[in-house]
């Protein structure tokens, strides 16, 4: 009978995998400077017999392997870059890399993908081919790496049939997965908009556009497009954080800039935002014979995990840890991630480990956040497991 991956398999590791992980944490880089980092995962899979190729997408590694005759192939993708923030944990292993710290966990899943690496180079018991995807930059905003190495053009020098990526989740029991299928992050955007009018003397507005007027109008009309516009049962967030204009009481301002925050979980949802927002701002404009300068910046979009391949890889977690430590159906998340680009190429699922509870778990982007080094061999378990029955 054919014998599947368990956490005992993987638990004689621990020393080392912490080891692996504490090194990374002590050297963290930021965005698309991950160099050490990308380093030591080149090395480390080329000694383990991986074809190893550097400089994906800039600092991305890709470490590819085949075994058995099996056409089928799957990427699971790891994020190695950390973010600018002055770590106060007071961990010995603390970063040494001043102002700059692992505090989203990015050391721990590069780290759970090595460990799953390297116990499947020495077992090999799967037929196909494995794709290990090492991105730089999750964290940089619209300019990010899964962005970047799917411009160079990652599906079609790794073929996946299918890609998968893991992601802590303070708050949440450590050693458990957490699933959702459908969508699961938010999009979330960004849009500039300039009124422009025509400035002038206070005492003399008949002469003049004046774009605060036009601005103040369009800040209430654009209340409407959430109310007005999308279907009550969808979920979408128009903010406007910020409006300024004007330096003096006597004086006309030439023009007005507003930056709203605009988010929401389906593509559909997103598109009807996009175009009322840009209307509204041209319109409303016009209407006072002033102009619209509209700046949409588009984020990550919605994360979406497939039916099929979240049903599977809830599965493989309900075969290693038990279904008491595998929640599915878990609420949607209001942040946004890159790997929703590689989602909306692949079919794919982007899978939750709990990072712990306690008292005031310390979460993500903060400066006391650490990952949980008790995850390490369950997830290498898990991503080794979910290779050998996925290319079975
Ligand atoms: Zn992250």
């Amino acid at each position: 009978m054919k014998t599947y991956c368990t956490i005992q398999d993987l638990e004689r590791s621990q020393d080392e995998l912490t080891a692996w992980r504490r090194a990374i944490h002590q050297q963290p880089e930021l965005a698309f400077k991950e160099t050490a980092t990308a380093r030591m995962v080149a090395d480390k899979l080329k000694a383990w017999g991986y074809a190893v190729t550097e400089g994906v997408g800039t600092t991305g590694v890709v470490g590819t392997l085949k075994a058995g005759s099996g056409t089928r192939s799957m990427g699971l993708r790891a994020d190695m870059d950390a973010l600018p923030i002055a770590e106060q944990t007071g961990l010995p292993y603390a970063s040494r890399n001043e102002g700059v710290m692992h505090a989203c966990g990015h050391d721990g899943h590069t780290t759970m993908l090595l460990g799953a690496a390297r116990h499947l180079a020495a077992t090999r018991n799967f037929s196909g081919t494995l794709q290990l995807i090492f991105q730089p930059a999750e964290e940089n905003g619209i300019d990010c790496g899964a962005k970047r190495m799917l411009a160079d053009g990652l599906f079609e020098r790794f073929p996946c049939d299918v890609i998968y990526g893991m992601h802590n989740h303070p708050g949440k029991p450590a050693r458990t997965f957490h699933f959702r299928s459908g969508p699961f992050m938010s999009a979330s955007d960004r849009v500039t908009i300039t009124v422009k009018g025509i400035g002038g003397h206070a005492a003399r507005p008949h002469q003049a556009i004046d774009p605060i007027v036009a601005a103040s109008s369009l800040v209430m009309a654009l209340q409407t497009v959430v109310a007005r516009n999308i279907n009550p049962t969808q979920i979408a967030v128009v903010t406007v954080g910020s409006i300024h204009g004007g330096k003096a009481m006597n004086v006309i301002a030439n023009e007005v800039t507003l930056g709203l925050s605009v988010r929401s979980f389906d593509a559909e949802v997103r598109t009807i935002l996009q175009k009322r927002i840009t209307e509204l701002a041209t319109s409303q404009a016009a209407s006072y014979g002033a102009t619209a300068e509209i700046d949409y910046g588009l984020g990550h979009p919605v994360l979406v995990n497939s039916e099929k391949e979240t049903g599977f890889a809830r599965q493989i977690a309900e075969e290693l840890v038990g279904t008491d430590n595998v929640v599915d159906n878990i609420e949607q998340v209001t942040g946004s991630e890159d790997f929703a680009y590689m989602l909306q190429q692949r079919p794919g699922c982007f899978v939750r480990i709990g990072n712990g509870v306690g008292e005031n778990p310390p979460l993500l982007h903060t400066a006391r956040y650490d990952f949980n080094d008790a995850n390490l061999t369950v997830g290498s378990a898990y991503w080794v497991r979910l290779v050998e029955r996925y290319l079975e």
